[in-house]
């Protein structure tokens, strides 16, 4: 009885009128979901995040962050710190995700930091996971999630993960319209919670939610979801339009 969550990662997309323009359509196309059945995100970019908190006020649609730093303040140019985010009422932060650690040097360390500072300012870190292509193909994904989920949770505790969410997000699957077939998804998703189950004991495991991410769209998720261990989605392109994000969310 793990609650859906479904989440929109803006990316690098929308200024401030465009995502006001966007989530004010989606207000209505999604006011029918019950919020005790699922959850519903939008992680916008940060100029953006202010406008649209107002927009989504009275609404059932929660705002997300795309990163957060681990120091409360100072000489960090380009980040963002807890407090900030906070006062525009976000409640979730993506960390991790696989453009960051490709892009930007991000690593499990720098991640495991970010969600540290997450949790002590009271979010819910989405915590992205995912192997490469190449890693896939030479068989060594078991071992590449192991890594992150190990790296990127050290110490924290079973009351901490009540306010993780997983997103597993094979890097090959990203903005490349090659879905992971539900079968795939489930085995790996399968894998981290077995994982989870490892590190925190089962009790606390099973109830981690664990999102999908990589070409997730209206027609292919209410598959991915039916299966045991997929607990939602995190979504990029789909998510830039009111209709398909509103569309894949009735359909998840
Ligand atoms: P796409 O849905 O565009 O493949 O992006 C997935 C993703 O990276 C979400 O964080």
């Amino acid at each position: 009885d793990r609650k859906v969550i479904i989440a929109g990662n803006w990316k690098m997309n929308k200024t401030a009128a465009e995502g006001k323009a966007l989530v004010e359509a989606l207000k209505g196309l999604v006011a029918d979901v019950c919020p005790s059945k699922a959850d519903i995100v939008v992680c916008p970019p940060f100029t953006t995040i202010a406008a649209v908190a107002e927009a989504i006020k009275g609404s059932n649609i929660k705002l997300g962050a795309q990163n957060i730093h681990w120091a409360a303040s100072g000489a960090f140019t380009g980040e963002i710190a807890a407090d900030m985010l906070k006062e525009l009422g976000v409640e979730y932060v993506i960390i991790g995700h696989s453009e960051r650690r490709q892009y930007f040097g991000e690593t499990d360390e720098t991640v495991n930091k970010r969600v540290k500072a997450a949790l002590a300012a009271g979010f819910k870190p989405i915590v992205c996971i995912g192997e490469m292509l190449e890693e896939r193909e030479s068989g060594k994904t078991e071992k590449v999630l192991f890594t992150q989920l190990e790296g990127g949770l050290a110490g924290l505790t079973k009351e901490d993960m009540a306010n993780v969410v997983i997103a597993y997000e094979p890097v090959w699957a990203i903005g490349t319209g090659k879905t992971a077939t539900p079968e795939l998804a489930e085995e790996t998703h399968n894998f981290i919670r077995m994982t989870l189950n490892d590190m925190f004991g089962k009790e606390v495991g099973e109830g981690v939610r664990i999102q999908y991410g990589g070409s997730m769209k209206a027609e292919n998720a209410k598959e991915l979801v039916a299966q045991r261990n997929i607990d939602g989605g995190l979504i990029g392109g789909a998510a830039l339009k009111a209709d398909s994000f509103a569309a894949l969310v009735h359909n998840a």
